[in-house]
């Protein structure tokens, strides 16, 4: 893991797209700031009868093309950096897809695997009575990321329903379908990384069957990956990884057998007929496409030159730091940016929302087609607009996405 700051990465990356735009300074100076940051300090009963106080965030980085949108995250490495750089990329993304939410993020500093169940839901409760003030509907719409999920949700959606006195599903999405989810958006994240793959995949001449693929995470993004690019794409999966380290099968995995060995053991480590590898070997495996579907900052300049893969796709948020795109650009490898990679999460969680203000459902077969026209779409511009502009695809993503934002802020004015 590098040192560096991912909200100086995030700064980077929207200069570089504002210089190509020949953007002013002054819009380049809201850009780069959050509009609104809450920090909040809370107590929380732990199951031992002691009280502690926990620290969470929500960022809102901007709103000009609708309410804030982004996910919350529980992991020791929340910090108001972290949630700086995350709400930033929630903008671009919601930008580049053309989804009409601005961006977001929040986070609870925690070590979610050292909380028991009550434990959690207490906390969770307690941090969504405190964000109601800036959470709405119509205001901004959390959602799940790492280490939350629909349980989660449910608890926020609960918690800021009992507090405006009536329910209101569609304040959060990533809710189980009982509670006005969405079908579908559980793997939409993962079905939509999909579909860009296929895409790239058939830009660059490369049958997906004749390829193969490592996926570093196994939550929710990366699990459902590399499942979906076995069963619906027909690549071989040779590598995934958690948190513990990872296994290697050059004949290729079963993701089922992974997922039930995971569930039985705690770890995807110790499949019998696999190797068991580390997170970085993972990452240095000769294969044709890499998935980093974990956590942030995991390809730096130091291993950007030992990657393998003709092709990265970002599952995770942030993962690359800009040295190593240049590396990897540079050497001809095609990396597919998270804005793009992994949106097909925000999109769905789109259509939840659609679906919830209506209070009226989609098939999953409707939702699944909805996300494929939405990805595919987004993936062409961002290929045609890399190849007219002659940059790495996240450059070419970001000046799609900036433009997008800029326009609707110079449209809405400065006011008062
Ligand atoms: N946490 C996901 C992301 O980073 C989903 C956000 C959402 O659905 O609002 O894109």
């Amino acid at each position: 893991m590098s040192s560096s700051n991912p909200y100086q990465v995030a700064v980077d990356q929207v200069r570089s797209a504002a210089t190509a735009l020949k953007l002013d300074e002054g819009t380049v100076n809201i850009l780069v700031r959050s509009r609104r940051e809450l920090v909040i300090n809370f107590p929380v009963k732990m199951d031992d009868g002691s009280l502690r106080v926990f620290t969470g965030y929500r960022v809102q980085h901007n709103n000009a093309r609708g309410p804030y949108k982004g996910g919350v995250r529980y992991h020791p490495s929340v910090s108001l950096e972290e949630m700086r750089a995350l709400a930033m990329w929630m903008t671009w993304k919601c930008a580049l897809v053309g989804i009409p939410f601005g961006g977001a993020k929040g986070g609870v500093m925690c070590d979610p695997k050292q909380l028991s169940r009550s434990e959690l839901e207490r906390m969770t409760r307690r941090f969504a009575w405190e964000l109601s003030p800036v959470i709405g509907p119509h205001v901004d719409i959390p959602a799940p990321d790492a280490y939350t999920n629909a349980q989660t949700m449910s608890w926020i959606m609960d918690a800021y329903s009992a507090n405006v006195g009536h329910s209101v599903p569609a304040v959060v999405t990533g809710k189980p379908v009982s509670l006005g989810g969405s079908e579908g958006r559980e793997e939409a994240t993962s079905r939509g990384l999909m579909h860009c793959l296929r895409e790239a995949l058939r830009y660059r001449k490369l049958s997906p069957q004749g390829s193969t693929v490592s996926v570093q995470g196994f939550g929710n993004v990366g699990s459902n990956a590399a499942r979906l690019l076995r069963d619906e794409l027909g690549m071989k999966v040779i590598a995934v990884s958690d948190s513990t380290g990872g296994i290697y099968d050059p004949s290729g995995l079963d993701i089922k057998k992974v997922s039930e060995h995971k569930e039985a053991t705690g770890s995807v480590r110790d499949l019998p007929s696999a190797t068991n590898i580390t997170n970085e070997e993972l990452l240095e495996l000769e294969c044709t496409v890499l998935v980093p579907a974990a956590l942030g900052e995991v390809i730096t300049e130091h291993n950007a030159d030992d990657i393998k893969a003709s092709l990265v796709i970002e599952g995770a948020n942030g993962p690359t730091l800009p040295e190593a795109d240049r590396i990897l650009y540079e050497k001809g490898c095609m990396l597919i940016p998270d804005v793009l990679a992994n949106a097909g999460g925000v999109t769905a969680s789109y259509f939840e929302w659609v679906q919830d203000l209506q209070y009226q459902f989609w098939t999953r077969s409707e939702v699944n087609q909805r996300l494929d026209r939405t990805m595919t779409s987004a993936f062409g511009r961002v290929l045609t607009s890399s190849l007219n502009e002659g940059t790495d695809m996240r450059t070419a993503a970001y000046m799609l996405a900036v433009r997008e934002v800029v326009t609707a802020m110079e449209l809405r004015g400065i006011y008062p």
